[in-house]
């Protein structure tokens, strides 16, 4: 497996990630970005991310072995109509995109009939920080990684695109694009909008600067993924809404649940729902679930 050209589409956190990790596993020849600023492109060179970049995506797959499309998810319809007609015949492409079913629509609609050279792809590899200087070679080691194939897609295809995230260190799984977005919805999404909402509630407070100053270890804890890019979580809660409102109303169900044991003064019920709950965090620490 190696791609004598690979282009990179979005060259921030994953896709820099991406092209540093082909570059060390000596999976390509070169790597060519594009992206929305040049600054950050730049410095995607300078850390060598990727050899060079192009003004344009089309201008950056033309001749690609392979395309990884990196952008928020909302960008990518566009991007999939530029860079459909540009691709090469033999061109494999995939995306790291964090929702899939609205992922595959733009890539239907952008691809045609190149679809069944699309692979879907999430890795499970995030962190609050973005853009090529946050980039690591190393951000998909022992991280999990979603493939949600097309029934358009060779056997071979799939196998290659998930032979390629094992030889980066991700551990690959399967799943559909539907099964896939009603996963992350619960464990990944609903999180990052409870912790932007409590920020969010606590800055609009007339006392905030004080009960900022006294925040501490658990307010950080809990709040660290609100550091996040908002432009990709604004994207990702739009296009996974209504996965995302079935989740927050069974929080809300779960809250209510709550507010009724400290209604009811009922501590022991409050404290079964703490045990339980650290005893599955643990079980899911200690890797039970991988
Ligand atoms: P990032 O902000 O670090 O990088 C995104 C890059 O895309 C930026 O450099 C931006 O300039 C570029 N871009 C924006 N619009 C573009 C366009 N129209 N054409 C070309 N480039 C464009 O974000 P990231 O964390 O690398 O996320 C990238 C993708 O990976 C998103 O789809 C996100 O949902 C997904 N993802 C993110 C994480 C995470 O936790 N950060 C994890 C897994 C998947």
């Amino acid at each position: 497996m190696f791609f004598g050209k690979a282009a990179v589409i979005g060259v921030g956190l994953i896709g820099g990630s991406f092209g540093l990790a082909l570059k060390a596993a000596g999976l390509c020849g070169r790597v060519i970005g594009a992206g929305r600023s040049a600054a950050n492109l730049e410095l995607a060179v300078a850390r060598g991310a990727i050899d060079a970049f192009e003004a344009g995506a089309a201008a950056a797959v033309r001749d690609a072995d392979l395309v990884l499309v990196a952008s928020p998810v909302a960008q990518f319809e566009r991007i999939f109509l530029e860079i459909g007609p540009a691709l090469k015949s033999d061109a494999l492409v995939m995306d790291a995109g964090s929702t899939k079913r609205n992922v595959v629509a733009a890539a239907r609609k952008g691809l045609g009939d190149r679809i069944a050279r699309f692979v879907p792809a999430h890795p499970i590899a995030g962190a609050e920080n973005s853009g090529a200087g946050a980039a690591s070679a190393e951000l998909f080691r022992d991280r999990r990684l979603v493939l949600t194939p097309l029934d358009e897609n060779s056997k071979e295809d799939v196998d290659t695109i998930a032979s390629l995230w094992t030889a980066l260190g991700a551990r690959v799984s399967r799943m559909t694009p539907e099964e896939h977005d009603g996963v992350f919805a619960a464990v990944s999404h609903l999180p990052h909008l409870l912790a932007y909402a409590l920020v969010g509630d606590i800055a609009a407070r007339a006392d905030a600067a004080q009960l900022f100053g006294f925040a501490a270890g658990g307010f950080r804890d809990f709040t660290r993924i609100a550091s996040s890019h908002p432009e990709m979580w604004r994207d990702i809660c739009m296009a996974n809404g209504d996965r995302l409102l079935r989740e927050l109303s069974l929080y809300e169900k779960k809250l209510k649940e709550v507010g009724d044991m400290l209604q009811k003064k009922d501590a022991a019920a409050l404290e079964k729902l703490f045990t339980d709950a650290r005893a599955a965090r643990e079980r899911w620490l200690n890797g039970e679930y991988q």
